[in-house]
């Protein structure tokens, strides 16, 4: 596929966001019996993001297999008085290996900034997490042309310094795009995509032309083939369609050869 850059791995990442409860391990079960069934097994990694008290029994659950789990956001500090947050390192204890920062939801329901972003991304490194760092534009910025500067702007403002290619993948969403059925065209995403590349090689030289860009924002298993084949979609961040493993699976599908 087109998409898929040499040397560069994909990955599609589930963000289950407030849903699930234990028995949804099911679903996890699921996914890992038909990535070991899959023959020739399929060149992508694959990540669920469950909300943080599922951590621990997915990840349990998902031992052994090619499925990491991710938090879905992360406070900047390790621990003190803050009622309802959760640190990296604690993400990091309950078995996570990754964690989603950023995400549209979260700037829009906590009123977090690019620099809030930031320190969050730097607490993932801290505690050895890969960094998932979400941007995208609202529908008024895209309405505007202003999709390529505000892509730009949080992407500068949301990476810290310490990010690399192991350690960072940024997701690029279309608020508007996120649950809503809509999905930009492939030129579009292309030119979002080839200029968030362009930004990372600038900044992190080699590192930043090794590191993965998704693309997420109603990606479902009629539409994951198209998407993922353009150039530098580097997988997917899943909302809605992550939450049944079969769906799911449709989706990581589009990476078997054939
Ligand atoms: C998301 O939550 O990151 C997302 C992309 O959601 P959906 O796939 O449902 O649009």
């Amino acid at each position: 596929m087109a998409g898929q850059a040499k040397n560069i791995r994909p990955l599609v990442a589930g963000n289950w966001k407030m849903n699930g409860v234990k028995a949804s391990a099911a679903e996890v079960e699921a996914v890992k019996r038909a990535l070991s069934e899959a023959k020739p097994a399929i060149p992508a990694d694959v990540m669920i993001a469950p909300p943080a008290p599922l951590i621990s029994a997915f990840s349990t659950v998902a031992a052994g297999s090619d499925i990491a789990i991710a938090g879905q956001d992360c406070h900047p500090k390790v621990s003190g008085a803050h009622t309802g947050d959760v640190s990296a390192e604690m993400l990091k204890d309950a078995g996570a290996e990754a964690v989603i920062v950023g995400h549209s939801e979260r700037r829009s329901d906590h009123g977090e900034s690019s620099a809030v972003v930031n320190a969050k991304a730097s607490a993932a490194h801290r505690a050895g997490l890969t960094a998932i760092v979400c941007i995208g534009e609202t529908r008024g910025e895209r309405d505007a042309g202003l999709t390529i500067k505000v892509a730009g702007r949080q992407l500068k403002d949301s990476l810290p310094q310490s990010s690399t290619a192991a350690n960072t993948v940024v997701a690029y969403e279309p608020v508007w795009a996120i649950g809503t059925g809509l999905v930009p065209s492939t030129a579009d995403v292309a030119e979002v995509h080839a200029a968030i590349r362009a930004d990372l090689i600038n900044r992190f030289g080699d590192e930043g032309a090794a590191m993965r860009i998704l693309y997420g924002g109603s990606v479902k298993p009629d539409n994951a083939r198209e998407l993922l084949a353009i150039a530098n979609v580097n997988g997917a961040l899943v909302g809605g369609a992550s939450l049944k493993a079969s769906d799911f699976l449709a989706i990581v599908r589009a990476y078997q050869r054939g």
